[in-house]
C-alpha cells in the first residue's frame, strides 16, 4: 500500500508553502474556524522582499535576495529564525513563517509567527562580507522589525555572531541599546544562558516524555538515531546520551556513523572528534551509514533534526522507528505523514519537538525587556515545564480524539489564535460583509460542497521595507501584500 501512495508522489510533495496550507486545511477535521479566519491564516500579513547589493572582498559585486515574511502578531509580536542558505524561497519563508505562528502559540508564549532569510551560502562568504551583508539586511527592514514589532533569532547559516550584529546595526540606528530586537545573542550581549542548547533540550526531553507515553518505555536504554549534528542535532545527542539513551546512528551533511551499541566515547570527547574530523561522516570510529540507511535505521526513536523533506512519501513506508520527533521544521513531508500513521509510527509534530528554542528566546526577551538575567537552573526548570506540559496537552488531545500528534498540536495552535483574532476583532471592519456573504453562500451549498472562493481582499499592498510603520495587529492597512499565491482551496469543511 504504502509503495502505492509513494509512486504517486507529485511534484508538489516538497514545496514547503503548499505543505503547510495543506496542513492547516486539516485542522478543520477537527475544529471549526471561522471562514473569515481561515481566510487571513493561510496567507501570511506581510512580505517583505529586499534585494541587497554588495563590493565583495575581491573587488566584484553581488546581487542577493533576502526574505522577512510575518505570518500573524494577534497573540504578540512577530517571532522567527533567520535563515542563511543556498535554497532560502519565498515559498519555504511564507510556511517557515506560518509554523512559528502554530510553534509560539502551542508553548504559549505571547508571540506570533515571522521567518526571514537570505538566499546566500554563507560558507562562500568571508567573516567581512558576512558582516556587511547582515547590516544591509538590518537596514532594508528596519522599520519591520523591533522589540515589539519583529524579532528574529537564529536558524541554519545563522548563529549568535550574526544576532550580535542584527543588535548592533539595530541600536546604531534607533541611537541606544536595544538588546530586545533579536534573541539567540552572545550571552555578554544580553543572551539567555541556556538559548543555545534549547531546542535540542526541548527536543530530547520530548522524546523522553513520547516514548514513555506511547509506548511505555523509559529513555534510559532505547535507540535513538539522529539526522544532522549542527545546533539542534548536536545538542539533541549530548541530551539523550545524559538521560541514558543508547545514540545508535548520527549523520550530517558529510555522512553518518552507525554504533550498534551506541556511541562508544563521552559525548565532550564525540564533539571534539566531530570538530576535529569536520563532518560526522569522516568520525574516527563507527561504521560509515548514508543519511537514508539512517532514517530507515531500525530504532525506538528517529529524530530528523536537519532540513525539511527528508521523510516523503519515497521513503516513508521504510521507516522502522515506532516514534518519529521532528527535530528540524518541516522534515516530513504530508503525504509521508499519512504512510507513517498507517504504519502505526507515532509523528511529534516540528511545532511541538523543536519549540524549546523559541521558547528559551522568549525567556531572553523577557530578561532584556526588565534588564535581568535568570541563572541556567532557572531557565532550565522552566523550559522542561513548559515543554513536558505542553506535550501532555497535545498527546491528550491526540488520545482522546484518536487523532495524531500533529492534528492535535495544530488544532490547539490554530484554535487559539483564531481566539485571540476573534477577541481582538480582527473581522472588522473589512471583511464582515464577506463573512456574511461566505456563510450565506456556505449554508445555500453546505458544508461540503458549493463555492470555496476567497472573500476579497483589500488592493494588493506592496510592503516597501523602510517606508512604512508597522502595523497594529488587525489593521487592515498595509497588510495583505500576498499577491499571486497559489493557495489550495479551502478546508474540507468552513465548519
Ligand atoms: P545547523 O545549520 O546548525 O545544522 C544543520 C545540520 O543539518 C548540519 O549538521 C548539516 O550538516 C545537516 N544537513 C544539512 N543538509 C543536510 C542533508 N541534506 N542531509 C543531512 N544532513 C544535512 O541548523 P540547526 O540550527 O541545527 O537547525 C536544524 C533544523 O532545526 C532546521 O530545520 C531548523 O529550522 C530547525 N530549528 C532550529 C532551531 C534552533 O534553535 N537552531 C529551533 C527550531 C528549529
Amino acid at each position: 500500500m504504502a509503495r502505492e501512495v509513494a509512486s504517486s508522489v507529485g511534484r508538489g510533495e516538497e514545496d514547503p508553502y503548499s505543505n503547510a496550507l495543506a496542513q492547516l486545511a486539516s485542522v478543520a477535521q477537527v475544529i471549526e474556524i471561522d471562514p473569515v479566519y481561515y481566510e487571513m491564516l493561510k496567507t501570511p500579513r506581510r512580505e517583505i522582499t529586499v534585494y541587497l547589493h554588495m563590493k565583495m572582498s575581491d573587488g566584484s559585486v553581488r546581487s542577493f535576495v533576502g526574505y522577512r515574511i510575518q505570518h500573524n502578531n494577534a497573540r504578540g509580536p512577530y517571532k522567527g529564525g533567520l535563515r542563511y542558505h543556498p535554497i532560502v524561497s519565498l515559498s519555504e519563508m511564507r510556511a517557515m513563517a506560518m509554523l512559528m505562528t502554530w510553534k509560539t502559540a502551542l508553548i504559549d508564549v505571547p508571540y506570533g509567527g515571522a521567518k526571514g532569510g537570505i538566499t546566500v551560502d554563507p560558507s562562500e562568504l568571508d567573516e567581512d562580507e558576512l558582516e556587511e551583508l547582515t547590516r544591509k539586511y538590518v537596514n532594508a527592514i528596519y522599520y519591520n522589525i523591533g522589540p515589539e514589532v519583529d524579532i528574529p533569532a537564529p536558524d541554519v547559516g545563522t548563529n549568535p555572531q550574526v544576532m550580535a550584529w542584527i543588535m548592533n546595526e539595530y541600536s546604531k540606528m534607533k541611537g541606544y541599546n536595544v538588546p530586545a530586537v533579536v534573541t539567540g545573542k552572545p550571552v555578554e550581549l544580553g543572551g539567555s544562558l541556556g538559548r543555545r542548547e534549547a531546542t535540542g533540550r526541548g527536543v530530547a526531553i520530548v522524546a523522553r516524555e513520547a516514548l514513555r507515553a506511547i509506548k511505555g518505555r523509559d529513555i534510559k536504554g532505547a535507540r535513538v538515531a539522529v539526522q544532522g549534528f549542527g545546533n539542534v542535532g548536536s545538542n539533541t545527542v549530548r541530551f539523550l546520551m545524559e538521560m541514558g539513551a543508547k545514540v545508535v546512528a548520527i549523520s550530517d551533511v558529510g555522512g553518518g556513523r552507525y554504533f550498534p551499541d551506541g556511541v562508544p566515547v563521552a559525548f565532550d570527547k564525540l564533539y571534539a572528534d566531530f570538530l576535529a574530523a569536520g563532518t560526522v561522516g569522516k568520525l574516527p570510529y563507527g561504521t560509515p551509514i548514508t543519511n537514508a540507511e539512517l532514517l530507515e535505521s531500525e530504532v525506538d526513536v528517529l529524530i530528523p533534526a536537519a532540513i525539511e523533506n527528508q521523510i516523503t512519501g519515497g521513503n516513508a513506508g521504510r521507516i522502522r522507528a515506532d516514534i518519529v520527533v521532528e527535530g528540524a521544521n518541516g522534515p516530513t513531508t504530508p503525504m509521508a505523514d499519512r504512510i507513517l500513521e498507517r504504519n502505526g509510527v507515532a509523528v511529534i509534530p516540528d511545532i511541538l519537538a523543536n519549540s524549546g528554542g523559541v521558547l528559551v528566546s522568549y525567556f531572553e526577551w523577557v530578561q532584556n525587556l526588565e534588564r535581568e538575567q535568570w541563572t541556567l537552573e532557572e531557565v532550565n526548570s522552566k523550559l522542561e515545564a513548559k515543554m513536558v506540559r505542553a506535550f501532555n496537552e497535545v498527546h491528550g488531545m491526540a488520545r482522546e480524539r484518536g487523532i495524531s500528534h500533529r492534528l492535535a498540536a495544530l488544532a490547539l495552535a490554530v484554535d487559539r489564535v483564531v481566539k485571540a483574532m476573534k477577541l481582538a476583532g480582527w473581522h472588522r471592519p473589512w471583511a464582515s460583509a464577506h463573512a456574511r456573504a461566505i456563510r450565506r453562500r456556505t449554508s445555500r451549498s453546505g458544508p461540503a460542497g458549493g463555492s470555496r472562493r476567497s472573500p476579497a481582499r483589500p488592493s494588493s499592498s506592496t510592503s516597501t521595507p523602510g517606508r512604512s510603520p508597522p502595523g497594529a495587529p488587525g489593521s487592515s492597512g498595509g497588510s495583505w501584500s500576498c499577491s499571486g499565491n497559489s493557495s489550495p482551496s479551502g478546508p474540507p469543511s468552513w465548519g
